[in-house]
């Protein structure tokens, strides 16, 4: 793909990407070669990361899309840029945890790390960097006017279809899903998954207890071993088939 021009108008500007209008209901979402931590204490430039997060997050939305499981990808436009449709997105990270680990160990010191959690913990949080992404409570998105009362358990069975399909799929390729994070947002048919699934979001570990995802970084602030692992999980992966 060329290189962006100034003439695009840009939408929104986040942490590790950037969303760019790109005709009727469409966006880019260009992802940057920055890696951050700790809420943006660590912060370093990762030459490469923007593209392999493109095209692991085109790969991952190809797979939830083969399960029936709808979602704002449109095609993987090369480079660091995937095409979105732009959707009506809802102000929660929605937390699939498999195993103990992150802020849940934190929170519950009556758990230990890789403790296995069955059923899966489906967590809501507020989406809201100033306030540290707070867990809520089950009933405050219904309170808040977030979620309808019937959306509450539609947002818990869809994160459930999307951790059954994730983690077959990481299962399949040696490698365990502890947890993840998606954001969702609605259509007129209902919700759909937004924003990206990578390295980032998820939470990858190998049979040694080896971290493929951004953990790397948060342990070792190395840029260079981090890119090492997210060159590993998108060859594992396998490239996005849907290109445009
Ligand atoms: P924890 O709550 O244990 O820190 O994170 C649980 C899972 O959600 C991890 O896989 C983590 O990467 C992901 N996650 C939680 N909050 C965020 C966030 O604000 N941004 C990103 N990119 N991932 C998050």
């Amino acid at each position: 793909m060329a290189p962006l021009s100034g003439a695009l108008r840009l939408l929104y500007e986040g942490k590790s990407k950037r969303i760019y209008a790109a005709g009727p209901g469409e966006a880019l979402m260009v992802f940057k070669d920055e890696v951050t931590a700790f809420n943006g204490r660590y912060r370093d430039e990762a030459p490469g990361k923007g593209a392999y997060s493109a095209a692991l997050t085109s790969r991952m939305f190809e797979l939830l899309e083969s399960y029936g499981i709808k979602t704002h990808y449109i095609c993987y436009a090369g480079g660091n840029a995937v095409k979105i449709r732009l959707a009506d997105v809802i102000p929660l990270e929605v937390i699939v945890r498999n195993y103990v680990y992150g802020s849940m160990k934190k929170r519950l010191p009556l758990l230990k790390e890789m403790d296995k959690l069955e059923p899966p913990v489906v967590e809501l949080h507020y989406k809201d960097d100033r306030l540290g992404d707070p867990l809520l409570h089950p009933r405050d998105p219904v309170a808040a006017g977030i979620l309808a009362e019937d959306e509450l358990n539609a947002i818990e069975d869809l994160a459930l279809r999307v951790n059954n399909a994730l983690s077959s799929f990481w299962r399949d390729r040696g490698l365990t899903l502890v947890d993840f994070k998606i954001e969702v947002a609605r259509d007129n048919s209902g919700f759909m998954v937004v924003d990206e699934i990578t390295g980032d979001t998820m939470r990858l570990i190998d049979p040694e207890g080896r971290h493929y995802d951004k953990e790397v970084y948060r342990r070792t602030r190395s840029t260079e071993l981090l890119l090492q692992s997210y060159v590993r999980l998108l060859e594992a992966a396998g490239n996005p088939s849907r290109r445009c």
